[in-house]
């Protein structure tokens, strides 16, 4: 029978939890790490990630997610792809995924977080053909078109000022009349010419057939509804943490974040929280790697007790 009980579990195979694999793994405990889709986390969707030290001419973020999972192989860290549908914390903690059950004494969670939805018609229906939630990734395909973005944020005004370089006009749909993004994001894309704000604004559906064609557009002020049409829409209304399976276990913040101390240490002893899952996540793949360095250190002082 395959092994199912361990010194260490990670669930989560981004650049925390392939940092902390690769710091546990090399250390000797009996490790595994758990990944519902591929290693890399949301970095595999960058083409090209300039700020991560050691790679002066960057490196597309698919490579480095590979990287970092061969670097942790190598030490021994074991790999299941499945997802995990059930937690409990014990004496050791039970792990019910959908390939069986595996026991740890200690269990470090570096699930990431997913994009918000708007949730409105049509937005998953036209998923990859013409809504999209990654400009860097998608922007390319808009060559020369008109697109939207929806969101008044920091990574709203980042996806609309990285559009400009393709699309002919691009529109930010905000709810409100004021940015929330950062004054010197704010100040460059209200000076560049092809971004057009929309303001009080809220989509309402997403138009198309096999692509995007429309939005269907309402002002919260005045209560008008319009049409704009475009080729493609940018969703950057924020992230949301993918801590559902630990909300009974865990003390989340408001925004759902997992509440750790410095070390990383949750609010269950036992349990570590690395990334962007937790409060307080500068997001970036540094950040997240430092994460779980601290998460695994943190680790060797629980086992030793
Ligand atoms: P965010 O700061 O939470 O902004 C989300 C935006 O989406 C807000 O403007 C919000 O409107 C709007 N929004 C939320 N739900 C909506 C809905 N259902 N319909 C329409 N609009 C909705 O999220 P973010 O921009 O993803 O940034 C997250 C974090 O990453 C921030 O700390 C940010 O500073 C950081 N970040 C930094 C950079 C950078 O510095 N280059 C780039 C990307 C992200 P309201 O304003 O009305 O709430």
């Amino acid at each position: 029978m395959a092994e199912t009980k361990y010194e260490v579990i990670i669930i989560g195979g981004g650049p925390a939890g392939l940092t902390a694999g690769l710091y546990v793994a090399r250390a000797g405990l009996r490790s595994l790490l758990i990944e519902r889709g591929a290693f890399g986390g949301q970095i595999i969707n960058a083409p090209l990630v300039e700020n991560y030290p050691g790679f002066p001419e960057g490196i597309s973020g698919a490579e480095l997610g590979a990287l970092m999972h061969k670097q942790a192989a190598k030490y021994g860290l074991k790999t299941e792809i499945t997802g995990v549908t059930g937690i409990k914390a014990g004496r050791t903690h039970k792990i019910t995924t959908e390939k069986g059950s595996f026991e740890a004494e200690a269990v470090i969670i570096a699930t990431g977080s997913d994009y918000h939805k708007l949730g409105v018609p049509g937005e998953e229906t036209l998923v990859g053909h013409g809504v999209s939630y990654c400009a860097t990734c998608d922007g390319f395909f808009f060559r020369k078109r008109e697109v939207a973005v929806v969101g008044g944020g920091d990574a709203a005004i980042t996806d609309a000022l990285e559009l400009v370089q393709h699309a002919s006009r691009v529109y930010v749909i905000h709810r409100r009349d004021q940015l929330r993004a950062g004054e010197v994001l704010a100040k460059r894309a209200k000076a560049q010419p092809k971004i057009k704000f929309i303001w009080d604004t809220v989509v309402e559906e997403i138009v198309g057939g096999e692509v995007v064609k429309a939005l269907k557009l309402r002002n919260v002020k005045t209560k008008k509804t319009s049409t704009l049409e475009v080729a493609g829409v940018f969703v950057a209304v924020g992230l949301k943490p993918n801590s559902q399976p630990f909300a009974d276990i865990l003390k989340l913040t408001k925004t759902g974040h997992i509440v750790t101390d410095e070390t990383m240490a949750t609010s269950t002893p036992g349990f570590f929280a690395a990334g962007d899952v937790r409060q307080s996540s500068a997001r970036q793949v540094a950040s997240a790697v430092g994460d779980g360095a601290t998460a695994a250190i943190a680790v060797f002082s629980y086992l030793k007790g």
